[in-house]
C-alpha cells in the first residue's frame, strides 16, 4: 500500500509560503475534539454548535476576545472563551489537551485533526477576498457547478439565472448530476434533453444578457471512466466528472483520477479529492501524477467553494499550478445562499497564486467554448 510520499525541499517551500493562519479555524477544530471526546451527549452537541458558531464569524475572535465581548456571540459559552484565551496567549489549549490525554483518545483525535487541514474560516476567506491583490471578484464572469431542481437542488433554471446576475455574473454552468447516480436525484438522458430545451429558452428570453451553458456532473467510476457513454456526453456543452464514491479509502487511487482526466470530453476534474471537513480524507493518490496528465489535456482541476469540500485546497492548487494546470472556481451551489461559495474558492486560488488567465471563470463565452469543446480533440 502506498503510503504518500514524502515532501520535496520545494513544496515544503510552497506550504511554508501558504502558511495561512486561521485562529477561528483552529478554535473550532479544538471544540470538534472537545465534541469527540464528549459524543453524542447534550455537551458534544453544544461544542458541536460554538464551533459553527465560530467558524460562521466574519471577523477573526482575537480582539472580540480581548474585548470581552466574545461571550456575548450566541453559542458561545465560558468554556469556548477559555479554550479561546489560552488558544490565543499560547498557541495551544492545555484544557483540550488534558481532556484528550484523560479519554485516552490521542489517536482518534490526532486522526480527525488530519480532516481539518487546509480548510478556511469564514473570517479568513472574508480578509483574503477582501485585501485586494488577488484575484477580481468583479471580473469573475461566471460559476460552472451548480445543482437546480432537475437533481439534488432546490432551485429552478430561471430563478438561479435571476440569483446569479443579482451576484453580477455574465453566465452560468449548469451541472446537475448524471443517471448514475440516482441517489442525487440525477437526470436521465431524456430528461436532460427537456432541460436543454428549458435552458435554449431561458437564454433566448435572456437575449444576451445572460448566457447558462449546458453541462452535467458525471461520475467517475472506481475504474476511472464516466459513468456515462461518449454519445450522451457529447449532448452537453461541457462535462464535469467528480468523484463521489471510496472517499473514505486509504489505498491508492491514482490510476482512478489519471483515468478520469483523459476521458474524451472531459473539462473539468470536479471537488478532486472529495473530502469532507472533519468528515473524511477523500481519495489518496500521487495528484502530480494526476495533475501532470491533466495540464497536459487542458483538463481544468476544479477548486470547489462549498465550506465543506474546499477542494482542491490552496496548498495542492499551488501544485497544479506548477504543473501547467487550468482551474475552475465553483460553488457546487444546491440553492441561492450556497452560490456564494465562490468566495471560498477565490480565497483558495488567490492563496495559491493562480493568475487570472488560467482560470476558466474569467474567460470569454467564445473563449469557454471553443476549449470545451476541444475536450475531445485532446
Ligand atoms: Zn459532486
Amino acid at each position: 500500500m502506498r503510503r504518500g510520499r514524502l515532501w520535496s525541499a520545494k513544496e515544503l517551500v510552497i506550504a511554508e509560503r501558504h502558511r495561512v493562519s486561521d485562529v477561528n479555524l483552529e478554535l473550532a477544530g479544538l471544540l470538534l475534539d472537545m465534541a469527540a471526546l464528549a459524543g453524542n451527549s447534550q455537551r458534544g452537541w453544544g461544542y458541536k454548535r460554538a464551533a459553527k458558531a465560530v467558524l460562521r464569524l466574519e471577523a477573526h475572535i482575537t480582539p472580540l476576545v480581548e474585548a470581552n465581548t466574545f461571550k456575548g456571540v450566541p453559542g458561545i459559552g465560558p468554556t469556548t472563551d477559555r479554550i479561546a484565551r489560552e488558544l490565543i496567549h499560547d498557541g495551544r489549549s492545555d484544557f483540550v489537551e488534558r481532556a484528550v490525554r484523560e479519554a485516552g483518545k490521542d489517536g482518534e483525535i490526532a486522526a480527525i485533526r488530519g480532516l481539518r487541514r487546509h480548510f478556511l474560516s469564514r473570517a479568513a476567506v472574508h480578509e483574503i477576498v477582501g485585501r485586494g491583490g488577488g484575484l477580481s471578484r468583479a471580473k469573475y464572469r461566471g460559476d460552472f457547478q451548480m445543482h437546480s431542481v432537475w437533481s439534488d437542488g432546490s432551485e429552478t433554471l430561471e430563478s438561479i439565472a435571476d440569483a446569479c446576475l443579482a451576484r453580477g455574473h455574465r453566465c452560468a454552468g449548469m451541472t446537475d448530476h448524471s443517471y448514475g447516480l440516482s441517489i442525487a436525484g440525477g437526470m436521465s438522458m431524456e430528461q436532460a434533453a427537456q432541460q436543454h430545451a428549458a435552458i435554449d429558452a431561458l437564454n433566448a428570453a435572456h437575449k444576451g444578457r445572460f448566457r447558462m451553458f449546458k453541462g452535467i456532473e458525471a461520475n467517475i467510476r472506481s475504474d476511472g471512466t464516466v459513468d456515462m457513454e461518449p454519445d450522451e456526453l457529447r449532448q452537453f456543452e461541457f462535462v464535469v466528472a467528480s468523484p463521489h464514491s471510496l472517499l473514505r479509502k486509504t489505498i491508492d487511487q491514482t490510476a482512478r483520477m489519471a483515468g478520469a482526466v483523459s476521458q474524451p470530453g472531459v473539462c473539468i476534474l470536479g471537488h478532486p479529492q472529495g473530502r469532507r471537513f472533519n468528515v473524511r480524507p477523500g481519495v489518496r493518490a500521487n495528484w502530480d501524477r494526476v495533475f501532470e496528465i491533466a495540464a497536459r489535456r487542458q483538463v481544468a482541476i476544479e477548486i470547489d467553494g462549498s465550506w465543506d469540500r474546499q477542494d482542491v485546497h490552496y496548498e495542492l492548487a499551488a501544485r497544479a499550478l506548477e504543473h501547467g494546470c487550468l482551474f475552475a472556481l465553483d460553488s457546487d451551489a444546491h440553492s441561492h445562499p450556497e452560490l456564494d461559495f465562490i468566495d471560498i474558492a477565490i480565497a483558495h486560488a488567490t492563496l495559491a497564486g493562480i493568475p487570472q488567465e488560467r482560470i476558466i471563470n474569467y474567460w470569454t463565452e467564445a473563449r469557454f467554448l471553443k476549449w470545451a469543446r476541444g475536450a475531445w480533440d485532446r
